[in-house]
């Protein structure tokens, strides 16, 4: 399956990952990021890599299956 990580000493809380791909990111209080499950099915790869795509900060990778 594949892996999604988000490096929390980037993220500054643009908050464009849990706006553009809501299933696989959320916010905490402070709007930084957070993903409650770092395993998600292939169904949500592509939602987590526009997420990843879109980090300003280059926070966030997704790993795995599908490249
Ligand atoms: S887009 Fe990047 S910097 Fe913004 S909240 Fe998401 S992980 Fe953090």
């Amino acid at each position: 399956m594949p892996r999604v990580r988000v490096d929390a000493g980037k993220c500054v809380g643009h908050g464009r990952c849990y706006v553009l791909a809501p299933d696989v990111f959320e916010e905490d209080e402070r709007g930084h990021c957070v993903v409650p499950r770092e395993e998600i099915p292939e169904s949500l790869a592509d939602e987590a890599r526009r997420g990843e795509s879109n980090c300003p900060e280059a926070a966030i990778r997704v790993e795995g299956e599908g490249g």
